[in-house]
């Protein structure tokens, strides 16, 4: 698909292999995640919300509800969309963005865009009847969307937008949990659903002089459009008399770059480690092939995505782009002893990684620029990335790559980023450094969980978690959190947090509809959990990996202490760990969990 056949057999597997071994040493480094610094300090005005005329007051809320909902993004509104569903109408939903749409709310940066299809990334589509515009939807488009979700299910009267939670305590006599907000608010929720999202927390990178820049700077996450002019298209007309850096060139730098390059007068792309970038080929959607579908057509689109991703044989690729591509791998598939499958994978792989470097050679004019931007790693090492302009990009006479051949930027003065010894002066420096995603669930979501007897989350899981279905987690009744921990993980996330909602909404309104006033995880279920995540571990296809070029899907590379394995995903297959949640709703018997009914425990 990206390269022709030519290409094939026209490497060596073990000069590749030890070209990997050495691009990883010159990225390896002791301080793994500590490199990164969050927005606290001197940068706490990065995390202002661009997006909402500032000074909005409101009365503090006394209620008592059966829902709290943290997180206005998909994992909280579908939630919320599958009670109302469910017959349950006492809930809120708090989110610190002043709208729904949570990553769409606050990515905004110009090019931003799903980057898996738009038919199965956008959810509810059959139920709204919309049908997206391209078959990579642009932000703005999907960021409506949540809008339109939320008009259609009414679920505005239902939310407490720009608030922040503060703490949760468990209150053992009431059964409810206590919520403050930094509104002041004071709920009593008998259920609370965590839905935070999982790369919420931008991270900037520890850059030696970071704070001492004098110029404009912004993280991709706040984009400053007030500053560059223009909007998510592009036409940033504020900066044809700028100089503009970007630190990053991750899959949100890969968006950015091409409408920067087109609006700066000069644009330096400092590079650590280069993306992967295959063929996007976006177009508009078909009318005709609309008309073509019938019901159901979404639910199975999303689940014949998801199998072929989870490396399962399926009799149609229904999707058929890049993503489905990588995971075309029928060699493996018939192999017959696991090692010959993995050797066969990983042949796949050195392939299809040839294939986006060849993409490299043809497009970028300069050898020099274009030797620099070739991934040398596998595949799944970082979230691979397509794009049709990105590469071109770099064709332009205003736009300069500057590699720091893995080793990132030395420096940062006051007015230039330093690299390899040389200063480059700049007007704006745009961070396109990412999220936390390894650092501690608890620090993550910034705010406290105390349940039984005070016991604050982060200390009971001070050795790791222990969860039923990564979802309940002893000592924390009536506490529903969506993460990958102990969970599914899916390329099209917005599958799993679909499924999670819809087991949340089952849950409660189970229990409110049989009088149920608390639910919590035996030891023993959290146990026999353990024991099937454990006989999962390493299996089938996952990102990152221990061998790969650091970055936040494998701890930067740093072996993590033990206790982090309890951290792990459901492995290898998405729709199984589905399978799992539908079989135990299916039983109907809440099995594993207590159940307190007026007082009284009992085992189901
Ligand atoms: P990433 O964490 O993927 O990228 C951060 C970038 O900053 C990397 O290129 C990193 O280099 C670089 N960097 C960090 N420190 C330094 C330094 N000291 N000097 C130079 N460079 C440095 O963040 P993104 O925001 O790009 O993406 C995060 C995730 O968000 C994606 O993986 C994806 O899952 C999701 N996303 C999804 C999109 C979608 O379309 N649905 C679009 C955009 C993002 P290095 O690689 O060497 O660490």
């Amino acid at each position: 698909m990206t390269a022709s056949k030519k290409d094939e057999g026209s490497f060596s597997p073990e000069a590749l292999k030890e070209k990997y071994r050495l691009e990883r040493e010159k990225r390896l480094r002791a301080d793994g995640n500590a490199q990164y610094r969050d927005f606290s300090g001197i940068y706490e005005d990065f995390d202002k919300d661009p997006y909402v005329e500032p000074g909005f007051t409101r009365p503090a809320l006394t209620e008592k509800i059966d829902v709290l909902i943290v997180g206005g993004g998909f994992g909280g509104m579908l939630t919320a969309v599958r009670l109302r569903q469910a017959g349950v109408e006492s809930f809120r939903i708090v989110d610190k963005a002043g709208d729904f749409g949570g990553t769409w709310y606050w990515n905004r940066y110009p090019g931003a865009a799903c980057d898996v299809e738009s038919y199965i990334y956008m959810p509810l589509l059959e139920e709204t009847g919309y049908m997206p515009t391209e078959k990579y939807a642009k932000a703005p488009e999907i960021f409506a969307h949540c809008q339109r979700i939320g008009r259609q299910f009414d679920l505005y009267k239902a939310a407490l937008f720009q608030t922040q939670v503060e703490q949760l305590d468990w209150d053992e006599a009431a059964r409810r949990w206590n919520i403050t907000t930094h509104r002041g608010d004071r709920l009593a929720a008998r259920f609370v659903v965590i839905a935070g999202g999982v790369m919420h927390k931008a991270k900037l990178p520890g850059i030696p002089g970071i704070e001492t820049f004098k110029g404009h700077s912004f993280h991709t996450s706040r984009w400053d459009y007030a500053y560059t002019g223009g909007g998510p298209k592009g036409g940033m007309s504020r900066l044809a008399d700028k100089r503009v850096g970007i630190i990053g060139t991750g899959a949100t730098a890969v968006q950015a770059i091409p409408h920067l390059g087109a609006s700066a007068r000069q644009l330096y792309v400092f590079q650590r480690t280069p993306s992967g970038v295959g063929v996007r080929n976006n177009r508009p959607t078909d009318e005709a092939w609309v008309k073509t579908l019938g019901p159901g057509w979404q639910e199975e689109r999303i689940r014949n995505f998801t199998a072929l991703v989870s490396g399962r044989e399926q009799d149609v690729d229904l999707v058929g782009d890049g993503w489905t591509y990588i995971f075309d791998d029928v060699a493996s598939r018939l192999a017959k002893t696991p090692e010959e499958a993995a050797e066969l994978r990983q042949l796949a792989d050195f392939r299809k990684m040839e294939e986006i470097r060849a993409r490299v050679a043809a497009i970028v004019k300069d050898p020099v620029t274009a030797e620099a931007l070739k991934p040398y790693y596998n595949q799944m090492c970082k979230r691979p990335c397509f794009h049709d302009e990105y590469l071109e990009t770099f064709n332009r006479p205003n736009v300069q790559l500057v590699d720091t051949d893995g080793k990132g930027v030395e420096r940062i003065t006051p007015t230039s980023v330093v690299v390899k010894g040389q200063e480059y002066e700049v007007d704006c420096l745009v961070y396109a450094s990412g999220f936390e995603v390894a650092s501690e669930y608890t620090r993550r979501l910034g705010f406290d969980i105390r349940g039984r007897g005070g016991k604050a989350l982060r200390d009971s899981w001070a050795n790791g978690p222990a969860t039923l279905h990564g979802m309940h987690s002893r000592g924390y009744p009536n506490l529903l959190m969506f993460s990958p921990t102990q969970s599914g993980w899916a390329i099209n996330f917005v599958h799993i947090l679909g499924e999670q909602a819809r087991h949340a909404a089952y849950i409660i309104e189970r229990c409110l509809k049989r009088g149920v006033e608390a639910i919590e995880p035996s030891e023993q279920a959290q146990e026999q959990w353990w024991a099937e995540i454990v006989s999962r571990l390493h299996k089938g296809i996952s990102f990152g990996g221990v061998d790969c070029t650091p970055g936040y899907l494998n701890n930067e590379g740093v072996r993590p202490p033990p206790s982090a394995i309890r951290y792990a995903s459901f492995g290898g297959d998405t729709l199984a760990f589905i399978d799992v949640l539908r079989r135990w709703r299916n039983t109907d018997e809440l099995s594993g969990l207590e159940l307190t009914r007026g007082g009284e425990a009992s085992n189901p």
